[in-house]
């Protein structure tokens, strides 16, 4: 739609298709470009899709306005493995519907602040910004533990090589 939105989205192959206003929110309704996905069980490439339900998925507010995505939600059919599969989303984590950028955002203001004023502030409940802060953890938690797997495997030598990563969040 708008070479301008895509650029500020900054999501690669996704391109905004149209944009609503409602009071203090805004929807961007996003449409995917890539038209092949590869399965998640023999990788081979799929182009086709069984499914397309729209989701809602929050953003990273735009000009202090409450931001929500309207994504398509592709189910694809392989004919190798004769299943469905759903697209995963390079943006947002697996049955989440907050993108990486929001979450990533919501865990670095409950650190420094808590979680009832990021609450306040955002609008979503207590269980809500609890929920996506232990999301966050965990996730973070795993990467690295992922991390240090790699460095062990490269036999790196000496502790010290591991602080940086140990005291990264
Ligand atoms: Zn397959």
């Amino acid at each position: 739609m708008n070479f301008h939105l895509d650029k500020l989205l900054n999501f690669p192959n996704i391109t905004v298709e149209s944009c609503s206003q409602q009071t203090n929110e805004v929807y961007l309704k996003l449409c995917l470009l890539n038209e092949e996905v590869s399965c998640p069980h023999c990788e081979k490439l799929s182009s086709e899709i069984h499914q397309d339900r729209p989701i809602l998925i929050r953003d990273l507010s735009i000009f202090g306005q409450t931001t929500y995505l309207k994504v398509p939600r592709r189910q694809f059919y392989c004919h190798d493995c004769q299943c469905y599969f759903t697209e995963v989303l390079s943006f947002a984590d697996k049955g989440r519907c907050y993108t990486q950028r929001y979450e990533e955002s919501i865990y670095q203001q409950v650190k420094l602040s808590s979680i009832e004023q990021v609450s306040r502030v955002e609008g979503l409940s207590f269980d809500r910004i609890q929920g996506i802060f232990k999301h966050q953890y965990t996730q973070k938690k795993k990467q690295d533990r992922k991390k240090l797997n790699e460095l062990a495997s490269m036999k790196l030598d000496g502790k010290k090589n591991f602080a940086p990563f140990m005291n990264s969040h």
